[in-house]
């Protein structure tokens, strides 16, 4: 993970509290020969809000990221920060007059600098004196944990300590926008949930808006304040974590946020908000964010919180069970995963507290508010 720090001329004498950039993208393009990047992306951010652009590889994240750091331009599109157009497609803001900091995957840091010469190259063009600089550099660096290491050389420290380096340098200069390019790629598990606290308390701390973008659902919606869902250079849904996961708004989405597994089916009506679903010899209820009209055929995509197993001689509800096998279970700390094959298909990451052997015969139940129904035809697939 490195960072540039690109600072505004517009904040050269950076307040004590700053206040984050308000972002605002409209219509985004970019094209690399056939490829199609970005395919007309608008986002907006309020200032001081932690958003994570989540997608597959490949989905945009890396070009728009890049096109609001001032890295690359976009074929079209505007970006404003506030009331400052910063890049309008023929003019653009050059990326150190923007006032933000990126953190990047890889640890580029200058190898010929120490750790403290490496968070206070980030202040070089500022109008402070050396001894502010110092100050600055000491304190961001023992808010890091790495007061310590001020001296040390980068090849002298692990790699989530340069990775906290690279996130001080970000820091030190207290920018409105802070960027964040899949910063904990490259990181044990571990470590990586340990630097994911770090980042989400010092940037919300800095006061600065922060955009980041990552492939992992769980990381995303463990940071974000807002998550916004990419797919082939388009935001396919926007919302706070809970909505997405709750309400996702396409089968895209629901598949890209976690599923067991889905069935296929067709409506049969709706009963109390909810849509019924016949699915082989069984009714199940389901969630739908459109009504779909009795007769249609359906998919629905089942969230594993929504499974549970239960022994075949108490059923719910009676007569109704749908029994299952197990397949493979997997000790997952908190308890269990099962993996289990009822007659409409597999379904995986089944959660109980107590294993079930392989080869059991269960009833799964499942409970409407995670079972999402979408009328077939978009699968969802990338
Ligand atoms: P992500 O960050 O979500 O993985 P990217 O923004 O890196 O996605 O890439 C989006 C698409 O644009 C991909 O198909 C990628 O191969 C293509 N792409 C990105 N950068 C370039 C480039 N410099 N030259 C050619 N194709 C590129």
């Amino acid at each position: 993970m490195s960072t540039v720090q690109l600072t505004g001329v517009d904040r050269r004498e950076a307040p004590e509290v700053p206040s984050g950039h308000q972002v605002a993208v409209r219509g985004a393009r970019k094209r690399y020969g056939s490829v199609e990047a970005l395919a007309g992306v608008d986002l907006e951010i309020e200032a001081g809000r932690f958003t994570v652009l989540l997608g597959p590889s490949g989905s945009g994240k890396s070009t728009l990221i890049r096109g609001i750091a001032g890295i690359e331009r976009f074929d079209s599109g505007s970006i404003h920060f506030g009331a400052v157009p910063v890049s309008d497609g023929r003019r653009s803001l050059p990326a150190e007059r923007r006032d933000l900091a990126m953190v990047f995957q890889d640890y580029a840091l200058w190898p010929h600098l120490t750790v403290q010469q490496n968070v206070a190259y980030a202040l070089r063009r500022r109008r402070i004196t050396a001894s502010e600089v110092r100050t600055r550099v000491f304190e961001t660096l023992e808010r890091v944990g790495l007061d310590a290491k001020t001296d040390s050389y980068p090849n002298e420290l692990s790699g989530g300590q340069q990775q906290r380096v690279a996130l001080a340098r970000a820091l030190v200069g207290r920018p409105a926008l802070l960027l964040f390019d899949e910063p904990l790629s490259n990181l044990d598990a571990d470590l990586r949930e340990r630097l994911r606290v770090e980042i989400s308390t010092l940037a919300r701390e800095s006061g600065a808006t922060t955009l980041y973008i990552t492939h992992d659902q769980a990381e995303a919606f463990a940071l974000a304040d807002e998550v916004g869902v990419l797919r082939n250079g388009r935001l396919e849904q926007r919302g706070s974590p809970e909505e997405i996961f709750r309400h996702p708004a396409t089968p895209f989405v629901a598949r890209f946020t976690g599923l067991a597994g889905s069935f296929t089916g067709h409506s049969v009506g709706a009963l109390g908000g909810h849509s019924r679903v016949r699915v082989g010899e069984h009714e199940l209820l389901g969630t739908t964010t459109a009504a779909v009209p009795a007769g249609t055929a359906v998919d629905l995509l089942i969230r594993p919180t929504a499974t549970s197993l239960h022994e075949r001689s108490r059923t719910w509800p009676d007569g109704d069970a749908m029994f299952a096998t197990v397949i493979d279970v997997a000790y997952r700390g908190r308890g269990y995963e099962h993996v289990v094959e009822c007659a409409y298909g597999r379904l995986v990451a089944v959660f109980d507290l107590r294993p079930w052997t392989r080869g059991s015969q269960c009833s799964i139940r499942i409970d409407p508010e995670g079972c999402m129904v979408f009328p077939s035809g978009d699968s969802g697939q990338n």
